[in-house]
């Protein structure tokens, strides 16, 4: 054991916990969980807790399903909601029978593309902004489900429900160290949006993962569903995870230049060239499901097509303008991923691309100034501005043509998913939908 693990030990103790929840994500970034008494903690320290891995989504083969789960002891945080019992919880190492790291743990594939950045010198931070609708409990999972509220952006509704949740919300987030930049109300009825604190990116997406799973606890608690689907309602904005990204050598942020357009360096130039590059063969693991191009071409402030601005929220990538003086302060913003993603595996399909434009030294093309939207065809053609993928079916076909997307998915995560999401789809097109029966059926 290291000297965090002594510690973690010693606080169990002092703190009186009953049981240990070991966290982990599958494929798809659903998150998943095994509890321990106590008494096991220091033998999950030292080898790890053995686990069958073969019904998890996505994590093992059938015939290797002996998995070992290694507590990140950096991750201890006990867990505020749970009041009957003291519970804490850590993310974990999925590891194979020999020790090594599973081959299709999602973070996992965000240490190793990591690891990657660290070679170049580089260390990756990430700035979470969630989008999400609180809704009235669900009756019925045919009908539109109905929003908590009727507000809209930044609305201050008196004695309104969802602000006192949202409070709830970031409270708990807080007891568990997680610092809350804000939260506000976001521009659809019953929609919210709680923006997390810069931090390392695999602490950010770990944040990530316990935002969704606070939100989904407290909203049970009371009564109410809330939900992280990229596009609930055909005329509401969809549910972004626009994430502010920069990039560190050692203390120094290596986004920033007095010099540069906005202030971005060469190297964020490089980066943001990078992301836009692969935008579309990482589109299926930004944006993974049906919904989500539901999202990304349903207007609402959601990106339609590859283009980068300074204040154009229509464009994928937004340059935003840094606090004078403030140099750690510079970003990029990235607003193409929506709020069901696997956060580990989108963290690094972007990440990947970015350091792929560094590497490569991309030139970055002119921003676009105008909204995008409004620009005909040929004049985006003139641009240079490409779509995103239209939609899931789409999108995986420009992700089976990317050598990228599985160089840093792994060939075994890379396969799963790919069938996964061919599935996906195939299911999704054999329905018939009430807007099919609106056109073809007349009511008697
Ligand atoms: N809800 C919008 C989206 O789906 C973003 C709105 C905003 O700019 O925060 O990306
Ligand atoms: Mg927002
Ligand atoms: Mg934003």
């Amino acid at each position: 054991m290291n000297s965090v693990e002594e510690h973690v030990l010693e606080r169990v103790h002092s703190r009186g916990i009953e049981f240990i929840t070991l966290w982990f994500a599958d494929v798809s970034g659903v998150l998943k969980g095994l509890s321990i008494a106590p008494e096991e903690l220091e033998d999950a320290f030292n080898e790890g807790i053995g686990f069958d891995g073969s019904s998890i989504e996505g994590l093992t083969r059938i015939y290797e399903s002996d998995m070992l789960l290694a507590p990140d002891a950096r991750t201890f945080q006990e867990i505020p909601w749970e009041n009957e019992h003291r519970v804490a919880r850590m993310f974990c190492r999925v590891l194979g029978p020999d020790g090594q790291p599973a081959f299709r743990d999602p973070r996992g594939v965000l240490e190793r593309q990591l690891e990657r950045a660290a070679e170049l010198g580089f260390t990756f931070h990430v700035h979470p902004e969630v989008e999400f609708y609180l809704l009235r409990s669900v009756a019925s999972l045919s009908e539109e489900p109905e929003p908590l509220d009727r507000a809209g952006y930044f609305d201050h509704v008196s004695g309104g429900k969802a602000h006192a949740f949202r409070r709830r919300v970031v409270s708990a987030l807080e007891s568990m160290g997680i610092s809350v930049e804000f939260s506000h109300h976001e521009g659809g009825p019953g929609q919210s949006e709680i923006d997390l604190r810069s931090a390392p990116a695999l602490i950010a997406a770990d944040n990530i993962m316990t935002l969704r799973t606070v939100v989904e606890e407290l909203a049970s608690r009371e009564g109410i569903t809330a939900t992280f689907m990229p596009k609930p309602f055909v005329d509401e904005p969809g549910s972004g995870m626009h994430v502010h990204l920069s990039l560190f050598e050692g203390e120094e942020n290596a986004f920033y230049s007095a010099g540069g357009q906005y202030q971005l360096s060469p190297t964020g130039r490089r980066f943001v060239a990078g992301v836009l590059a692969h935008a579309r063969e990482i589109s299926a693991i930004t944006n993974q499901h049906v919904n989500s191009y539901k999202r990304l071409w349903g207007g609402g402030e959601a990106p339609s097509y590859v283009c980068w601005g300074h204040n154009n929220r229509s464009a994928l990538i937004r340059v935003p303008l840094y606090k004078p003086g403030k140099s750690s302060s510079a970003r990029v913003e990235f607003r193409g991923m929506d709020s069901a993603a696997n956060p580990y595996l989108a963290l690094a399909v972007i990440l990947a691309a970015g350091l792929d434009g560094i590497e490569q030294k991309l030139d970055l093309t002119d921003e676009t100034e105008d909204d995008v939207w409004a620009l005909s065809d040929s004049e985006r053609q003139a641009l240079g501005i490409e779509a995103l993928p239209t939609s899931l079916s789409s999108a995986v076909k420009e992700m089976g043509r990317s050598d990228l997307v599985p160089s840093v998915l792994g060939e075994e995560v890379f396969a799963y998913f790919q069938r996964n999401k061919v599935a996906e789809w195939a299911e999704y097109r054999r329905q018939i939908t009430p807007f099919e029966y609106a056109r073809f059926l007349s009511v008697n």
